[in-house]
């Protein structure tokens, strides 16, 4: 390769010139190579954060991200299938939907993160199961999706070394929200994953990298459009991220209510979603004909509790206490459990669940503050959400599951500023609801 002039490229896209696809492959491999500083990196980044990158850049970019470390290769397993959350708080869906795809015929392989920012990782909850390993080779990894059609693991080789290099450097100079950079980031893990079949949901709201409609809309789409210009099945919603999700926000309380979602018990919410995942799924991967036998088959997967033995297949398998499934009460509890009792009477008008993720974090529950170990059992579980009635002061609104006494006063008092009430009169907000993106 000419040397390449990373000056040029960078006025180039800061002008609003934009690169083509070569050029784009070209710096990344510089990169890689390291004739392209950390600094001229970052530098590209923030034009493509104020200018914008064509379509053809980003599946440029995506490309060479994808192909500058390892992939797993499924292809000798027939209707794999993945799904990825943009991350918000409360979001257990890949704890009930990848069961429940599983037990209605997809053969589903899932890599997955620990928390990122405010948003919990479906690795740190599963790390809450005594004896689970996320830690998987790849050849094991591609032996359970054969052999039970369901495992769940972290980046056990080196996925999209560019993208770590990237985001490190993103997270440094204030480049982490381009919507370009944000969906090549993502999708050049998830198609290192090797799955045929990929269902995204972006989330939309307060407790979500995006804010707004048209910031999510415009992030599916090119989501969609990268997972197709490498002829991957693709299917992206757009869901609300306004509360948390469901009613537990913490690891293991998070997996115990999915295992409460798979015994038929869970909050509507958790339910619809998951459903509507795992049914696009198992649609998307081949594994039925039409999207109503899907349904039909994910519906039947909860009904059956077979969605519930697919999970505990894959908890035995990883070295996780099978035992947890049939008796949650075996999983980590808090040592301190208390209950926050409304102030006065009325509606719950809004719940800020980037108020709750912080109550998470002061209890010890997450990654931020620098922290490598995280509390497992810490967290809360919401009694009341928003819309729902409080006949009278002192109700209870919450759980507070902390580790310390010590913890408990600052998330307390988070949760409490967290949970907005009104008046009875207020408005009932609109029920959840699933907008799927073309
Ligand atoms: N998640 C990712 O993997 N990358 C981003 O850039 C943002 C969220």
């Amino acid at each position: 390769m000419a040397e390449f002039d990373a000056i040029e490229f960078i006025e180039k896209t800061k002008q609003g010139d934009s690169p083509d696809a070569d050029e784009v492959r070209d710096f990344v491999r510089a990169f890689m190579e390291g004739h392209v500083s950390d600094a001229q990196a970052a530098a590209w980044m923030m034009a493509v954060c104020l200018r914008g990158l064509p379509d053809e850049g980003a599946v440029a970019l995506t490309k060479s991200m994808l192909e500058s470390g390892a992939h797993i290769d499924l292809s000798s397993l027939e209707h794999t299938a993945d799904k990825h959350s943009t991350g918000g708080v409360g979001d257990n869906v890949s704890l009930v939907a990848c069961p429940l795809a599983a037990a209605a015929g997809a053969t589903v392989a899932k890599m997955s993160g620990r928390g990122l920012g405010h948003t919990g990782g479906t690795i740190d909850k599963l790390e809450s199961i005594p004896g689970f390993r996320t830690a998987v080779t790849p050849r094991d990894f591609t032996t359970q999706a054969r052999n039970i059609g369901l495992v769940i693991a972290s980046q056990a080789v080196d996925m999209a070394p560019a993208d770590k290099r990237f985001y490190a450097l993103r997270h440094q100079t204030a480049t982490v929200d381009s919507i370009p950079l944000i969906a090549a980031s993502i999708m050049s893990k998830k198609l290192a994953a090797g799955a045929s079949a990929i269902v995204l949901d972006v989330k939309c709201g307060r407790g979500a990298f995006m804010r707004t409609a048209e910031e999510a809309q415009h992030l599916a789409r090119l989501l969609l459009a990268l997972g197709r210009a490498h002829d991957r099945a693709m299917a992206a919603a757009i869901t609300p991220m306004n509360q948390p999700l469901g009613r537990a926000v913490g690891n293991v309380l998070e997996v115990r209510e999915a295992i409460e979602a798979l015994s038929g018990n869970g909050p509507e919410d958790l339910l619809t979603l998951s459903i509507a995942t795992a049914a696009k799924m198992v649609a998307l991967s081949g594994a039925v004909a039409t999207e109503d036998e899907a349904r039909a088959a994910v519906e039947e997967a909860l009904a059956s509790g077979a969605g519930l033995a697919k999970l505990q297949a894959m908890v035995r398998a990883q070295g996780g206490d099978p035992r947890v499934v049939e008796s949650p009460s075996r999983l980590p509890r808090a040592e301190h459990v208390e209950l926050l009792r409304a102030p006065v009477a009325g509606r719950v008008t809004a719940i800020n669940p980037l108020r709750i993720s912080e109550a998470v974090d002061a209890l010890g529950g997450s990654r931020r503050r620098g922290r490598q170990a995280i509390e497992h059992a810490a967290g809360v579980v919401l009694l009341r959400k928003t819309g729902d009635e409080i006949p009278d002061a002192g109700e209870p609104l919450a759980e507070i599951h902390a580790p310390s006494r010590a913890t408990l006063e600052e998330a307390r008092t988070l949760v409490g500023m967290a949970i907005r009430i009104g008046d009875t009169s207020a408005p009932v907000p609109p029920p959840f609801e699933i907008e799927w993106v073309d």
